[in-house]
């Protein structure tokens, strides 16, 4: 019989990539403490439940998308939590949470014989609609044999090792050089333009040539050009991404001299505008430096109600 999955946090990533699962015809068990996201999906086909315990209950695979350590602890281990559960063999977390929350998870579900598999993803919300993420898998090579074809809904799925946390520690490094590029791109298209060079030609040169990199690529065509600030992932969840790389980098005697200059930018945009905004208005930060607005044709004929 094919495993029963249950899915918790439904939020701008956990929504479609359960809803993903639905779609390839797995019976998904789905929690969120937003009765609106829940909902959603139970529209879709999914069974809904009260707690994480009760979707542990219901399922042999539960799947995590959760935006703090904090929380994934809590939802996995807490009153109520996954591992109350009767029926849950194999907890997944997708969340960012760093190696040492992974660790630190896993060998407590251990003492109640569940597997604690970590398996992180990169590509945002877009990635997340399509089935295009990058999967970090980590955990015991078993675990992922049953896991592996559920992940695939996912997109393409890398084996990172058999140690809990390995897959986090992928992501951490993914997720630093999305920062860098994003921060660094931002920077140098305010310098363009403040030259008088225009944004669209801009951008198209930079993929065209040796500049390119996940920024110029994707989110200065789709987010920033048409100042639309709709990349789907957060100004706060970027700067937790980056204190957990911090945290990592320090326990292992790592120096992180570019990342440093990276991370206080990122600080600097927490502390003006907040953890909630998009993190593609970055790039609002540098313009006002400068004087100056990196905005596409579309957008300059066609201005967004809200570009601030
Ligand atoms: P989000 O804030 O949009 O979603 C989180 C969801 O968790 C929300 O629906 C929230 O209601 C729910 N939640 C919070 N506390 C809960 C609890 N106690 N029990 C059940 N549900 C609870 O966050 P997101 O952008 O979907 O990110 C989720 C995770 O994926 C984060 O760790 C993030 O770093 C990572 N991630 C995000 C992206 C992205 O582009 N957004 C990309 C890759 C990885």
């Amino acid at each position: 019989m094919p495993d029963a999955l249950g899915f918790i946090g439904l939020g701008n990533m956990g929504l479609p990539m359960a809803r993903r699962l639905l779609q390839a015809g797995h019976a998904v068990t789905v929690y969120d403490i937003r009765a609106e996201a829940t909902a959603a999906l139970a529209a879709e086909g999914a069974k809904t439940a009260a707690s994480p315990a009760e979707v542990a209950e219901a399922s042999d695979v539960v799947f995590l998308s959760l935006p703090t350590p904090d929380l994934v602890r809590d939802v996995a281990l807490g009153r109520d939590g996954v591992a109350q559960g009767g029926r849950v063999k194999i907890v997944i977390d997708l969340s960012t949470t760093g190696p040492r929350t992974a660790a630190a998870v896993a060998a407590e579900l251990a003492k109640k014989d569940i597997v604690g598999f970590d398996a992180p993803v990169s590509g945002g919300v877009a990635g997340a609609i399509k089935g295009s993420l990058a999967v970090m898998a980590a955990g015991p090579r078993e675990t992922f044999a049953r896991v592996k074809a559920a992940l695939e809904v996912f997109g393409r799925v890398f084996y990172i090792g058999e140690r809990a946390g390995m897959g986090q520690s992928m992501k951490l490094i993914n997720n630093l050089l999305s920062a860098t590029a994003l921060a660094a791109t931002s920077e140098a298209a305010v310098l363009g333009a403040k030259a008088g060079l225009d944004p669209d030609v801009m951008v198209e040169v930079i993929n065209a040539g040796s500049g390119r990199n996940s920024a110029s690529l994707d989110k200065f065509p789709r987010n920033i050009l048409p100042r639309t600030f709709d990349a789907g992932f957060t100004v706060g969840l970027i700067n937790k991404d980056l204190k957990l790389c911090f945290e990592e980098a320090e326990a292992l005697n790592v120096p992180l001299w570019i990342g440093t200059a990276v991370r206080q930018m990122w600080i600097y945009a927490l502390g003006h505008g907040g953890g909630d905004k998009d993190f593609t208005t970055v790039i609002k930060h540098f313009e006002d430096w400068a004087g100056v607005t990196v905005a596409g044709k579309a957008a300059i004929n066609h201005p967004p109600a809200d570009d601030r």
